[in-house]
């Protein structure tokens, strides 16, 4: 039997431990009802029977990268196939085969500081007229914005000075914690290589978003040899940025997913039980967080999620290819509002901010989206159905 104790103190809104969260998590193990069942409570308590989505194109601006994380398809080195360089004039290309498709959301990733390694990619920026990847992100926002379509830049480690300067076109940002592991950047582990994914450099890229008042989104990659200590620890450092800075948007679960061409092809997916408790875990650690979880890389089993505490599915696209994980298409939209139906769950299109950050965001931002905007702050259904 589970001790109910510390999940009735999240139901009377008190707030859990990171130690009675360990405790839950070890109990959960054996039988994960009672924790389930106290996710799906504070879900339907502070989201009611919504799941959103926001409908996106997938712009792939450079994936050349500085760093290398072992379970990392997405980067590629020159003269890879793969390889993507956009010039502006495909970047504006794709901008208005998005609108056809009625796209909303325009996410910009790119590498860690690309220009930092490889002379390609600086002379990539010298040809398109730009000093840095994060210059050209600016200038590629703001053709999004007169596209009509929104900004979501995720570029990794940006320095104040780059997330200021794109504030004024980003409805908000994305940088994923992974995990706030040290053990997780040592020899042998998957951040070994990766400068950029050591916690302090990207609690305090993280940090500098808070002060900024960027809504982030934010999250962790599960089953990449973490403990669970160490996702609980990742969980309450976002959870504490949010309560000192208050712009966490939402918290991203990913599932690990092995790609055939990186050093971790041999390592088991995230086993699905496992996930569960950790999503389930995340509700209750932060009961009233937007927690998303992708439905692609749970290709058969999304639709259960939603009895273990999301209410978002992420950025899906109709148009692009997830090429963080090039291997799980999306689901039809269709579909999804079809199993999320079938759940219980009314689909919605969001825009890439939430509604409960748009005091956030400037004057100039929220006008445009106004055009396109529903009563609940989500988006028209003309406007994306
Ligand atoms: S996950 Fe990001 S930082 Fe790591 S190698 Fe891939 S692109 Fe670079």
């Amino acid at each position: 039997m589970l001790d109910s104790e510390s999940l009735n103190n999240v139901l009377e809104d008190k707030m859990i431990s990171s130690q009675d969260a360990a405790e839950i998590f070890q109990k959960a193990k054996s039988n994960p009802s009672e924790l389930f069942l106290t996710a799906q409570k504070l879900r339907s308590r502070f989201k009611g029977n919504t799941v959103t989505f926001s409908k996106k194109a997938f712009f792939n601006i450079i994936n050349m990268c500085r760093d290398t994380c072992t379970y990392c398809t997405y980067k590629a080195e020159p003269g890879e196939e793969k390889l993507s360089m956009m010039s502006k004039e495909q970047i504006k290309q794709m901008l208005k085969l998005s609108k056809k498709y009625r796209c909303v959301e325009a996410l910009f990733v790119t590498g860690e500081r690309p220009e930092q390694k490889y002379q390609e990619a600086r002379d990539w920026l010298k040809e398109n007229g730009f000093k840095s990847t994060a210059e050209y992100l600016a200038f590629a926002s703001e053709l999004a914005l007169d596209e009509g379509l929104f900004p979501h830049t995720n570029a990794g480690n940006l320095t104040f000075e780059e997330m200021r300067e794109l504030k004024k076109t980003n409805v908000s940002m994305g940088l994923m914690l992974e995990n706030s592991s040290e053990r997780l950047t040592e020899k042998g582990m998957p951040h070994y290589l990766a400068a950029s994914k050591r916690p302090e450099q990207r609690l305090e890229a993280l940090e500098n978003a808070g002060k900024l008042k960027i809504p982030m989104t934010t999250g962790i990659l599960i089953g990449i040899g973490e403990t669970p200590e160490e996702v609980i620890e990742s969980l309450f450092a976002i959870k504490d940025l949010h309560e000192k800075y208050g712009n966490i948007q939402e918290v991203i679960l990913q599932n690990f997913q092995p790609k055939p061409d990186t050093l971790m092809k041999d390592f088991p997916s995230a086993a699905e039980n496992y996930f569960k408790i950790i999503v389930a875990l995340s509700r209750v650690i932060m009961p009233e967080m937007n927690i998303q979880i992708p439905p692609n890389l749970s290709p058969k089993s999304y639709q259960s999620f939603l009895s273990v505490g999301i209410n978002d599915w992420g950025g899906i696209s109709p148009l692009t290819p997830d090429y963080v994980n090039p291997e799980f298409s999306w689901p039809e939209i269709k579909k999804i509002d079809e199993n999320s139906k079938k759940a219980g769950f009314d689909l919605k299109c969001r825009f890439p901010i939430y509604p409960e950050f748009f005091s956030f965001i400037s004057k100039e931002l929220r006008e445009k989206m106004a055009l396109i905007e529903d009563k609940e702050g989500m988006v028209r259904e003309e406007y994306w159905r």
